[in-house]
């Protein structure tokens, strides 16, 4: 039976600016102005206010089990505000002493003193937005770094002893031959790192390459092609598949931020656009989405809209996240979201019919088809 009380509670925290806005992006962001230092430190103040006003959604005695610092680029704002901001957190609530604390770091906002910042704060994994190491698809995907920038960017990360950390790359770039989406991997690979997030370029609703299409978009049969490849040459270099876009050498360094979205747990989110998901009462699941308006949220406006989840929707909720994750699902979690919904029984036959999906008395499992038709899956639990 799903129990939604006994999920972990992640934090995450959004710092909404960029240098400039990529094409493909649809994460909430604002141009950043190096000068302006006595925003970003209201900003932090801010969203330590937002925190104090969320306090009563953690129910007591409840540790913090990651910390996600996403955005937009955290790396951009003076890592001292950081190091404190993390501080005052911990004062704020229980963070667990084994909790994963990310940030997301962009290669053209990087330097050592950052990274000693970080760590002094006690941040103990980093993502790094690579995206390809090629110059001529960097421009395309708008980005400010080169692939040398790149390179000193992981070499620091590597000189300051960090294990854990994740490389994310992009395939599918417009004009992008399979061979030059597997030369990122193994380009990547070369460096060895314990993650790497390996995503597909989509073209996201309200996002520059929306607006203008990108010329020499890739066919289905060949993103279909680099998709395969890539699997392949990530498995043969020892990295295992645990959710749609993401590897891992070993399995402790999968990611326990995303894990806890995946697996339907409770999360906080604090600043700009964040997103909370945190189970109140018996069930019920209260959704709470942040202003977008950074004057606003700076003059303590946090709160954009929050809403009861329905019970129905939380069904087509827990299957949309369940279905990335590449572990079996024990019938036991999701035995209560079939009293819930009748319709489930049905959705699943036809999955099973489909080749989405395959069970046996205990499990469901998603098969590598359904996988790589994910939407296809998802549409039928809609
Ligand atoms: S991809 Fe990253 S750097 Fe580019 S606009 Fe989005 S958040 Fe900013």
């Amino acid at each position: 039976m799903i129990n939604l009380n006994q999920y972990p509670y992640s934090l995450y925290i959004h710092i909404p600016w960029c240098l400039k806005k990529c094409p493909y992006c649809d994460f909430y962001s604002s141009i950043f102005i190096k000068k302006n230092k006595k925003i970003q430190k209201k900003y932090i103040n801010s969203l330590l206010l937002d925190l104090e006003k969320d306090l009563f959604l953690i129910k007591k005695n409840i540790y913090i089990t990651s910390i996600f610092l996403g955005g937009g680029t955290p790396s951009l704002i003076d890592s001292k505000l950081i190091f404190f901001l993390i501080n005052k957190i911990r004062k704020k609530v229980y963070v667990s002493k084994f909790a994963e604390i990310t940030i997301e770091i962009n290669p053209s906002s990087i330097s050592e003193k950052k990274i000693i910042n970080y760590i002094k704060s006690g941040i103990n994994r980093f993502s790094l937005g690579i995206q390809s190491f090629n110059d001529k698809n960097l421009k395309i995907l708008g980005r400010l770094h080169t692939s040398k920038e790149a390179i000193n960017a992981i070499n620091i990360l590597i000189k300051n002893k960090i294990s854990n950390f994740n490389l994310d790359l992009i395939y599918g770039i417009p004009g992008q031959s399979l061979k030059s989406a597997c030369n990122d991997l193994y380009k990547a690979i070369s460096f060895q790192p314990n993650h790497i997030s390996w995503y597909q370029l989509t073209i996201e609703k309200n996002t520059i390459f929306e607006k203008y299409k990108p010329k020499n978009l890739l066919d289905d049969n060949l993103l279909w092609k680099m998709f395969i490849q890539g699997i392949k040459i990530l498995k043969k270099n020892k990295y295992s598949q645990y959710e749609i876009s993401s590897f891992v050498r070993k399995k402790n360094y999968m990611c326990k931020h995303n894990l806890n979205y995946w697996y339907f747990g409770n999360y906080l989110g604090i600043g700009c656009s964040a997103h909370s998901k945190i189970n109140i009462l018996n069930n019920q699941i209260i959704r709470i989405v942040k202003n977008k308006n950074i004057k606003q949220y700076i003059n303590g406006y946090f709160i954009s809209y929050k809403k009861k989840i329905l019970l129905k929707d939380i069904v087509f909720e827990f299957f949309l996240n369940r279905f990335r994750l590449y572990t079996k699902i024990n019938k036991i979690e999701f035995q209560k979201l079939l009293n819930i919904n009748n319709n489930i029984h049905y959705c699943i036959k036809k999955a099973l019919k489909l080749g989405y999906l395959q069970e046996n008395d205990n499990f469901l499992f998603v098969t590598n088809k359904g996988h790589l038709y994910l939407n296809d899956l998802l549409e039928i639990f809609l």
